[in-house]
């Protein structure tokens, strides 16, 4: 019995495998729509498949396992398609395998597939609760089925009793488990995508704050030119330098609107190649206001290295690591940022002189909701940029000292540099002049 209950669980870990793989590969890999759509029924098809290969050993001829499970499950979440791909797996796999299962099978996975094409639209609409009985039902009920059928074919060769009710409790036990996982690990997804963008949120309203107040100044100064203009008999070449001198500084104001445009509009996103001085230089372009209202002093040693990545994800974790550094250095300070290359790496190195961390804070960096700065704070940033240097395949240190500073680097793989086969010389320069 023991046994059986082992050969069981086995099948339930299958189950389990791609209800955590496939999502968080999905979430990766970014592929395309056609991946989307494949990868998971192409998973649960594997899953028929090792179950069948490793069944319960319960003694007779007939193959006892838990198919039926990712059989309901690529069927009602894939669609009719999926469904008949599925069962045509389950039917033609345990047909090679032969024994009195055989038609029994076949009966049951069609009737699955008939039933989950007709149910899907429902199932895929339902709350996580409703569906997750929906689920357990079907299987119980599938489960029965092929209890009634294996005793109503008669074949000598039938199963221990034992074996038929266990199998009957596990089925519908082990579809409960997987549907809950799978919704936990859906409703994590979820989650994790909206404390993105709250976080995003939020750094927007913080920099509202300075950027209007950025904006202000060359608004009044050109309104002041403009009002010199108007009012005083000027000679022409004072009247054309003041005229000059007020659209600077518009020109100026709507360079910091566009900015911050660029940085709060949301973008459909894919990876591509980044040019990391230009992106840094981008960021800072950004963070100057908040930077100037502290009296933070920013300096700069870039190089124009290159790395793959998501343009507005990359620039909201260069963004959360300068702000957090600025938001350290009240009384002012100076951040430094520092580009280069260490071990075939790239390393950007950002380096504050503010108010550093004990060990205890160093460690709990990253937490979900950890923050010394109380209300002010979300406690949301640092995890933000982990996740989305996790993201590029690339990895973090930070050193901090208390009432020195805080340096915060982060290593991520080079993106391959045009091949010397294919760029002229003219175009190398340009690459070295960026
Ligand atoms: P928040 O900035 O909203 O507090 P973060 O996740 O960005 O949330 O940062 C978490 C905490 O880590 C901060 O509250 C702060 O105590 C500490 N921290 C992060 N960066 C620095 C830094 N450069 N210098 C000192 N402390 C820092
Ligand atoms: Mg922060």
């Amino acid at each position: 019995m023991i046994n059986i209950f082992k050969d069981f669980l086995l099948n339930v870990f299958f189950i389990l495998l791609p209800v955590f793989l496939v999502p968080f590969w999905m979430e990766r890999e970014k592929g395309t729509e056609r991946l989307r759509l494949y990868l998971p029924t192409a998973c649960y098809a594997a899953v028929i498949v090792l179950c069948i290969t490793l069944p319960v050993e319960a003694g007779s001829s007939f193959i006892f396992d838990l198919r039926q499970i990712p059989l309901w499950l690529g069927s009602l979440y894939g669609g009719a398609g999926a469904a008949a791909f599925l069962s045509c797996t389950a039917i033609v796999y345990r047909s090679l395998f032969g024994g009195a299962g055989v038609l029994v099978n076949a009966l049951v996975s069609i009737v699955i597939a008939a039933a989950s094409s007709v149910l899907t639209k429902t199932f895929v609409r339902l709350p996580t609760k409703q569906r997750t009985l929906l689920a357990t039902a079907l299987s119980f009920a599938s489960g029965l089925l092929t209890a009634v059928l294996t005793v109503w074919i008669n074949t000598p060769d039938r199963p221990p009793l034992s074996v038929s009710l266990l199998f009957l409790l596990m089925q519908p036990s082990s579809m409960a488990v997987a549907c809950l996982f799978q919704e936990m690990v859906h409703h994590n997804i979820a989650l994790r995508k909206r404390i993105i963008r709250a976080e995003k949120m939020e750094a927007i309203t913080h920099l509202a704050a300075s950027i209007s107040h950025e904006i202000r100044n060359p608004l009044t100064a050109a309104r002041g030119f403009i009002q010199l203009i108007e009012e005083q008999p000027l000679a022409a070449d004072k009247r054309r330098q003041y005229a000059r001198i007020a659209m600077e500084e518009l020109d100026r104001a709507e360079a910091i609107i566009t900015d911050y445009l660029t940085f709060a509009k949301p973008a459909p996103e894919t990876p591509e190649k980044l040019n990391v001085k230009l992106e840094i230089e981008r960021v800072i372009d950004i963070i100057r206001p908040l930077a100037n209202m502290s009296c933070v002093d920013v300096k700069t040693t870039l190089a124009p290295f290159s790395v793959i990545g998501e343009r507005e994800k990359f620039r909201q974790c260069l963004l959360n690591v300068m702000k957090n550094a600025i938001e350290a250095m009240p009384n002012g300070g100076i951040l430094h940022i520092y580009v280069s290359v260490e071990q075939g790496r790239l390393l950007i190195r950002i380096a504050d002189t503010g108010v550093g961390m004990t060990k205890e804070q160093l460690e709990r960096l990253g937490e979900p909701y950890f923050t010394t700065k109380g209300i002010k704070g979300t406690g949301l940033g640092m995890m933000v940029v982990y996740r989305i240097i996790e993201s590029m395949n690339g990895t973090i240190r930070i050193e901090s000292e208390i009432h020195k500073g805080t340096t915060v680097s982060i290593y991520l793989p080079l993106a391959p540099s045009p091949s010397s086969a294919t760029i002229s010389d003219k175009e190398k320069q340009l690459f070295a002049a960026l």
